[in-house]
């Protein structure tokens, strides 16, 4: 049998999900006797050139990491939707536009000045900037344009199935390869090796009566490891997020952040979240409200921080914050 030509590759992400694949540590056997890699540029000696030479259509299934944020990711994203039969928004950046996307709270113009005039480690008098073209005597030198917004893969192209996570869990490799090997593909649009029930449906944790007049933050208290975090006044993300990565946080004390996405149905995952935390203030009175959402350090960041791209929201659209 013809072996699945693979690709991967990666947009803007940190390489956590490229980690993800050989985290599938003796299976990559499995999965090399069924697949061959014909680009991941993140991991073997592949060029650009490589892949505009394969014909159209010539790649089974592409895994494309991270969300769209420059010239180069958007390019190669268009590229690799041309070559592949099936393309897949793999791992929570490309999904929902992920870490990168709080990019979208302020814009590009703010991201440069902090990065290259007045964080602490910077000393730079003549405030120089990376620029997209720079003539040197050997020729002109190019880098990519970065964009003022951060986008989702499937707001830049064409995504037949997405698998969330950050970083997916290494057996959703498995099943995505599987089901374009045996052809037993899903409907398009499906979110794949993720569960269509909330975190908190699976969660082991202990949950009596969510109200509270206080939130906290998990680095500065001791939450009892079998009591829900909500309970404990620590904003956990599950009721409004899919389950399906083995509660890998809540299992390390740590409260769920979001990055497996929203539930089926649901556009907005922010909103979601906001709505129920809205529903377990434990106060009538708008004063004592108003003084108990004070004790969210950063409302925004919690409930948007993996999803912003991807929400009604996209961006902040007061510019200059
Ligand atoms: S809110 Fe978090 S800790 Fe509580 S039940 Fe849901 S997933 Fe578990
Ligand atoms: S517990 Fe939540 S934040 Fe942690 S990996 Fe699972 S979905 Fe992501």
């Amino acid at each position: 049998m013809a072996k699945l030509k693979v690709a991967i590759y990666w947009g803007a992400s940190c390489g956590g999900c490229d980690i993800a694949f050989v985290d599938i540590h003796e299976k990559i056997l499995d999965v090399i006797q069924v697949a061959e890699v014909v680009f991941w540029p993140c991991a073997m000696d592949f060029k650009y050139q490589d892949l505009e030479g394969y014909p159209d259509k010539h790649i089974d299934v592409t895994l494309m990491s991270g969300a769209i944020r420059n010239s180069e990711n958007e390019h190669v994203a268009h590229l690799l939707r041309r070559k592949s039969k099936v393309m897949v928004a793999y791992g929570t950046c490309a999904h929902m536009g992920g870490i990168p996307g709080l990019a979208n709270f302020t814009d590009k113009e703010a991201i440069f000045k902090t990065a290259y005039e007045t964080t602490p480690s910077t000393a730079n008098p003549d405030k120089v900037v990376p620029q997209t073209s720079w003539r040197v005597p050997e020729g002109t030198l190019t880098l990519p344009t970065i964009y003022d917004t951060v986008k989702t893969l499937a707001q830049t192209t064409d995504v037949d199935y997405f698998i969330p996570g950050c970083p997916p869990n290494p057996e959703q490799i498995a099943v995505v390869l599987t089901a374009v090997a045996t052809g037993k593909l899903p409907s398009k649009g499906s979110v794949v090796g993720a569960a269509d029930r909330a975190m908190c449906d699976e969660c082991p944790r202990k949950k009596t009566e969510l109200k509270f007049k206080e939130f906290k933050r998990r680095h500065l208290v001791h939450p009892d490891p079998e009591v829900c975090f909500l309970e404990q006044g620590i904003i956990c993300i599950g009721s409004a997020t899919r389950a399906g990565c083995g509660y890998r946080c809540i299992g390390s004390n740590m409260p769920c952040r979001g990055c497996y996405g929203p539930l089926p149905n649901v556009h907005d995952q922010g909103a979601k979240m906001l709505s129920a935390i809205a529903a377990c203030i434990d106060s009538e009175d708008p004063a004592e409200v108003e003084r108990i959402l004070d004790t969210m350090p950063d409302p925004a960041g919690y409930f948007y921080r993996f999803a912003l791209p991807a929400s009604m929201l996209q961006r902040r659209h007061n510019k200059h914050v």
